[in-house]
């Protein structure tokens, strides 16, 4: 890609970057340039930079939720590193770098004692992902302590309301938009407690998810009518395969890789899964996975 890039002090420019070891399926191919960003001061010069209309550009997080297609990725895809992993409280109130791995948040907030952040233990990723995506797991979702989110635009920093963020079930108003932090509201809990909670929430992942082996977690969104996984097993699609990706016996909602997958073949077994299930229940599956397109954008509806 012939894009000449400016000098980033705090931040690491790689060339023909593996997409694979970007995100946590472990398939995809090369993307041209990935930039981890260390500084809002680097983030600002290589944005501006940049030709925000023509260049395609990807913000990627960690990976967990995304689907690199096989081809790679022809552009830049930025990550948030450095001082956007930053978490700090000041009173009642916590600020999260969207960098900032969702692991960390949660430890953060347990040893200073604020609840309502212990049962997003086990969720990958990182906190810029889980705001656009609305993470959650166990009756909670990220943005339940949200007051605000703070995103980067060429007229600089926009910090959006709860309100505005339209949070929805693994959704969010912010697509499309660069968040650069949280900030969340701190309620005194028992520390105690919270390590519980945490510690029982674990086990439950080990226990009931493939997490031996690369996977992108939920494939598919839960329906109204009830749970993806529970379709998926009735369907009898455990252990069905496409080329090296498979349904996981463990957690039918799960595709892992079982070492030689392509993306494609990821792609092709959750389209034969949803046809399986539309056919046999009439029940339209949504993929909650995201697939990327060669230019690095979202790709909408079926690939
Ligand atoms: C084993 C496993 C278990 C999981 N369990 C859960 C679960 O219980 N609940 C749940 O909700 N999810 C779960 N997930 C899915 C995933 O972890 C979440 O969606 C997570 O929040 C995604 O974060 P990420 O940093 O990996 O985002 P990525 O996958 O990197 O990106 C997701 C989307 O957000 C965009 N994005 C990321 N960061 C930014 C940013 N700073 N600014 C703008 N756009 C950005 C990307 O462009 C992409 O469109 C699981 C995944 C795995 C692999």
């Amino acid at each position: 890609m012939n894009t000449k890039l400016p000098s980033l002090p705090a931040s690491r420019i790689s060339y023909d970057y593996p997409g694979s070891a970007l995100c946590s399926m472990r398939t995809g191919g090369p993307v041209d340039i990935l930039v981890d960003v260390g500084s809002i001061s680097d983030l600002n010069i290589l944005m501006r930079e940049l030709n925000w209309e023509s260049t395609r550009y990807l913000i990627l997080g960690r990976g967990s939720n995304v689907l690199i297609p096989d081809n790679g990725i022809r552009g830049i895809v930025i990550r948030l590193e450095g001082e956007f992993t930053q978490l700090l409280s000041d009173g009642d109130i916590l600020y999260a770098g969207a960098g900032a791995r969702i692991s960390n948040l949660v430890s953060y907030a347990i040893r200073r004692g604020y609840s309502g952040y212990e049962r997003l233990a086990g969720i990958p990723g990182a906190v810029g992902g889980a705001v656009i995506m609305n993470a959650g797991a166990h009756g909670a979702e990220i943005s339940d302590n949200v007051i605000s989110v703070e995103t980067f635009t060429r007229e600089g920093l926009r910090a959006y309301s709860k309100e505005e963020c339209q949070f929805e079930y693994r959704t969010s108003n912010l697509q499309g938009q660069i968040v650069l932090r949280a900030i969340f509201k701190c309620e005194a809990g028992d520390t105690n407690k919270m390590r519980g909670t945490r510690s029982e929430i674990l086990a439950k992942r080990n226990a009931s998810q493939p997490v031996q082996w690369p996977n992108s977690g939920s494939i598919f969104k839960n329906p109204k009518s009830g749970y993806a996984a529970k379709y998926l097993e009735e369907a009898g699609l455990k252990g069905y395969k496409v080329g090296g990706a498979e349904i996981s016996n463990k957690h039918a909602n799960f595709i892992i890789n079982t070492g030689s997958a392509r993306t494609q073949d990821v792609i092709e077994l959750i389209k034969h899964a949803r046809r399986t299930v539309s056919d046999k229940y009439g029940v339209l599956l949504e993929p909650e996975v995201k697939y990327l397109g060669s230019k690095g954008e979202i790709v909408e509806g079926e690939v």
